[in-house]
């Protein structure tokens, strides 16, 4: 049977890394709607172009974009058993779609939660490297050298969406339009409540816990 796993939480609460890191020992494939859609952006396709304007600004694109991309990345052969969701859904109209297509699927969905303060310090602080998407922090994992990743040697850079003003819109959108998508899994009695504020490796195995069905 597929299992799908779902990362809800703000942002900057670490879904990107700790997924990565689940779908490393899940075996289960991580498919990122904002790395599709950054992706997009650097492939220069229309759908990157479409999406720019609301990432830029904070904003969630619209989802009946988000929706197409995700249901053909999720075609994939390699997502028939299962695969692990990082970013979507983040309205209720994504979350009914989904809910569409998975019937007969397992579901389970991982939310972290992580005060405001943090989340600003972590997201305004982030480093991005170009090459791999992986992400160092100027205070938590600051580069050996200033500018360059030292997972693949490849140049870091700022997000635009990771600016001050951008992020407290993005905390504000979360709040408004996402907060919602919590309740709709907890009506199904498939979401597990995460304390995100804990060492990445503390939080990990308390993921990887709750992913296999475990209580963490
Ligand atoms: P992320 O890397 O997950 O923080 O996503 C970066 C940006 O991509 C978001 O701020 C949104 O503009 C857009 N985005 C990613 N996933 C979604 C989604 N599920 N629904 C709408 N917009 C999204």
């Amino acid at each position: 049977m597929q299992t799908v796993l779902i990362l809800l939480g703000p942002p900057g609460a670490g879904k990107g890394t700790q997924a990565a890191r689940l779908a490393g020992a899940l075996s289960s494939p991580h498919v990122s709607t904002g790395d599709l859609f950054r992706e997009n952006l650097g492939r220069g396709t229309e759908l990157g172009q479409k999406a720019r304007q609301f990432m830029e600004s904070g904003r969630l694109v619209p989802d009946a974009l988000v929706i197409d991309m995700l249901f053909d990345r999720v075609a994939k052969s390699d997502c028939k058993a299962g695969y692990l969701l990082d970013g979507f859904p983040r309205t209720v109209a994504q979350a009914e779609a989904l809910d569409a297509r998975l019937s007969g699927a397992t579901v389970r969905a991982l939310n972290l939660s992580v005060a405001d303060a943090a989340l600003i310090e972590r997201l305004t602080g982030r480093w991005t490297c170009k090459g791999c998407a992986h992400i160092h922090h100027e205070r938590f994992s600051p580069p050996a050298k200033a500018g360059v990743c030292d997972k693949c040697g490849g140049s870091l850079y700022q997000r635009a969406d990771d600016s001050r003003e951008v992020v407290e819109k993005r905390l504000s959108v979360y709040r408004e339009q996402t907060r919602p998508v919590e309740a709709h899994y907890r009506a199904r009695g498939v979401l597990a409540d995460l304390d995100g504020s804990r060492t990445p490796d503390q939080v990990f195995s308390a993921m990887l816990t709750a992913a296999q069905g475990g209580k963490s």
